[in-house]
């Protein structure tokens, strides 16, 4: 698989790449998944009742006491110029400030990397979506109750971009990722056959 069998990469295979650049490779080229586990699927059922109920508007918009000009949910969000979509859990603007907001299933009270850059992705498609610029990212752990958040700096925004870069490189088979132990690896489904 090439990166021009994709029209757009997805938000999660950015996601995948900061997380492990070797899950990346598994998973988009080699084509190898992690069977969904009952804990796997248990969050997502849960998630999605959660969504379903609506709850997670009231929490965007009653915990922070934000009085948005204007909020949407669930937004398609696309970048032409990088060619990745992704769907946003809110965006909202005051004033022509725009901010992304994610939620997630999470009990986590710090952001991994992951989640930033996946919501500085959001940022980028989103600023392209709406012709915006947006200005903070705000991360919600809802099993926690933390907000985290972020304004998407020169810097975050330059390490998305060369992350997209990369994950066309790996797709287009010019370059493998090599397994370096991470605290990752512990845990990780593909250890047996890594290293
Ligand atoms: S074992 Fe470690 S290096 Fe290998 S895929 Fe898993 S997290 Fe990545």
């Amino acid at each position: 698989m090439t990166s021009e069998d994709y029209t757009y990469l997805s938000s999660t295979m950015i996601r995948d790449y900061i997380f492990c650049p070797v899950i990346f490779y598994y998973k988009y080229v080699r084509n190898i998944w992690e069977p969904e586990t009952f804990l796997m699927k248990e969050g997502k059922e849960k998630y999605e009742e959660y969504r379903d109920k609506g709850k997670y508007r009231v929490t965007v918009l009653g915990q922070r006491k934000v009085k948005p000009d204007k909020i949407l949910y669930s937004q398609e969000v696309y970048s032409r110029s990088l060619n990745i979509y992704g769907i946003v859990d809110a965006i909202y603007w005051i004033g022509n400030k725009a901010y992304i907001v994610e939620i997630k299933d999470s009990s986590l009270k710090k952001p991994p990397p992951d989640h930033i850059y996946q919501a500085v992705a959001y940022a980028l498609m989103a600023e392209e979506t709406f012709n915006t610029t947006v200005y903070k990212i705000q991360i919600y752990y809802r099993i926690s109750d933390t907000w985290i958040e972020r304004r998407v700096t020169a810097g975050l925004r330059r390490y998305v971009k060369k992350i997209v870069h990369e994950i066309k490189r790996i797709l287009d088979g010019k370059y493998i990722p090599e397994p370096k132990k991470i605290k990752a690896c512990k845990s990780c489904w593909y250890r047996g056959i890594c290293y």
